[in-house]
């Protein structure tokens, strides 16, 4: 069997564990073999680069929307999500088979050329299980339920069960999942009741933007006015409170709850999710909450709270790329303070922990994690600017990239 060599300036094994100047032994199946340290004067010898940069675990994108690739550059940077909400409702757009496979295939080609591994997907139809029950990624599917009163949830939950049943059928994992806050009415969360019970995980975009926390809070302000006064929409989502409830309710059952965005999360909303919720994540998409609302999740904030933080790209119709780096980027051009490692372990091995990816998102041998070579222009620097991925190997072996 084939065996390759690769050694940079740092190699991340696992959240706290990084060793200087190492060399990551791979077999062509993706095994890795072996990690170990390694002086220039060795690698010199050997005629083996030493890159400047990291070698990690390949990345988990903990939140997307792959059926959306097709609405790659369609959408107006509104400034807010019930600006977004308009265009999607205006966006009326009639696309064939044809087109959207081919933009979903492009997608997921980007993906592998980003190093992502595995990836959490929203899904609104079956459209992508043909995809799926082939792929080289490990691959949740996310089922996506929204129906903001009782009759809207009623209909929503019978096009559910056919779009599960048909991801099942072609031996896709796939779960029910709830859209959001301020789109699932009550009814629709106890129709869904015995699916969340039933499955280990789901995931639910939260605290998105200033909108859905006034929705949420008074029953008021754009979110709210677009569905109740603009389409004449009879509303019966959750309040604040008894949300709230909701995340305990299945906090206490241990869920892992990937609670995606979190841009408008205070200390205090966090602080109850970490104790309700033990087992969430928040999952913040940088690109995509710039271009609905304008700015990002407050990181030192969500550190502080010792919170799992994972990363997601969300889909094109919101975010200008499907890059895990690139995501990783925008925090560092933020938050300069944050450590490039700490960054890493949430695109790997926190993305492989919410999202139940066993055996993913960490390097160590006799697994096969996937394998990123992050070169930097200067890894002592601590800036992403300027720095690329090249996947070295995926779940199935090297990299042919
Ligand atoms: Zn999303």
């Amino acid at each position: 069997m084939e065996v390759k060599r690769y050694a940079a300036r740092k190699v991340l094994l696992k959240k706290g564990v990084l060793l200087r100047n190492a060399v990551v032994q791979v077999a062509e199946d993706g095994t890795i073999l072996s990690i170990a340290n390694i002086t220039d004067e060795e690698a010199a010898k050997e005629g083996l680069p030493i890159h400047d940069g990291y070698l990690c675990a390949g990345f988990i994108n903990a939140h997307t929307h792959s059926e959306l690739a097709f609405l790659d550059g369609l959408f107006l940077p509104g400034g807010s999500m019930a600006a977004f909400l308009r265009q999607i409702d205006a966006l009326r757009l009639q696309f064939d088979e044809e087109q959207i496979r081919t933009a979903q295939a492009r997608g997921y080609e980007t993906f592998a050329k980003e190093g992502i591994v595995a990836y959490a997907d929203i899904s609104n139809d079956a459209s992508t299980a043909y995809f799926k029950k082939n792929e080289r990624f490990r691959s949740i599917t996310f089922v996506e339920m929204f129906g903001v009163n009782s009759k809207l949830g009623e209909e929503a939950y019978e096009v559910g069960k056919k779009v599960l049943k048909e991801f099942k059928e072609q031996g896709v994992t796939a779960y029910m999942t709830p859209h959001a806050t301020y789109s699932v009415s009550a009814t629709l969360w106890e129709l869904m009741r015995s699916q969340l019970e039933r499955a280990p995980i789901f995931s639910l975009h939260y605290a998105e933007t200033a909108q859905e926390i006034n929705f949420l809070k008074n029953n008021a302000g754009a979110i709210y006015d677009l569905f109740h006064r603009d389409w004449k929409r009879k509303v019966e989502a959750y309040n604040m409170k008894e949300m709230e409830k909701c995340l305990e309710y299945y906090g206490a059952e241990h869920k892992h709850i990937l609670l995606v965005h979190g841009v408008a999360l205070t200390s205090f909303m966090v602080a109850f999710i970490r104790s309700a919720a033990p087992e969430a994540t928040i999952v913040p998409c940088p690109e995509s909450n710039l271009f609905i609302e304008g700015r990002l999740a407050d990181y030192d904030m969500l550190r502080a709270s010792n919170i799992r933080i994972a990363v997601g790209t969300d889909s094109l119709s919101s975010s200008p790329s499907l890059s895990i780096l690139k995501q990783l980027q925008v925090i560092n051009t933020y938050y300069p303070h944050i450590p490039v490692e700490e960054l890493l372990v949430w695109a790997t091995q926190n993305g492989a922990e919410a999202c139940m990816f066993d055996g993913l998102g960490v390097l160590e041998a006799n697994i096969r994690p996937g394998l990123n070579l992050i070169k930097m222009p200067n890894v002592e620097s601590n800036s992403l600017q300027g720095a690329t991925v090249q996947p070295l190997a995926d779940l199935k072996g090297f990299s042919n990239l």
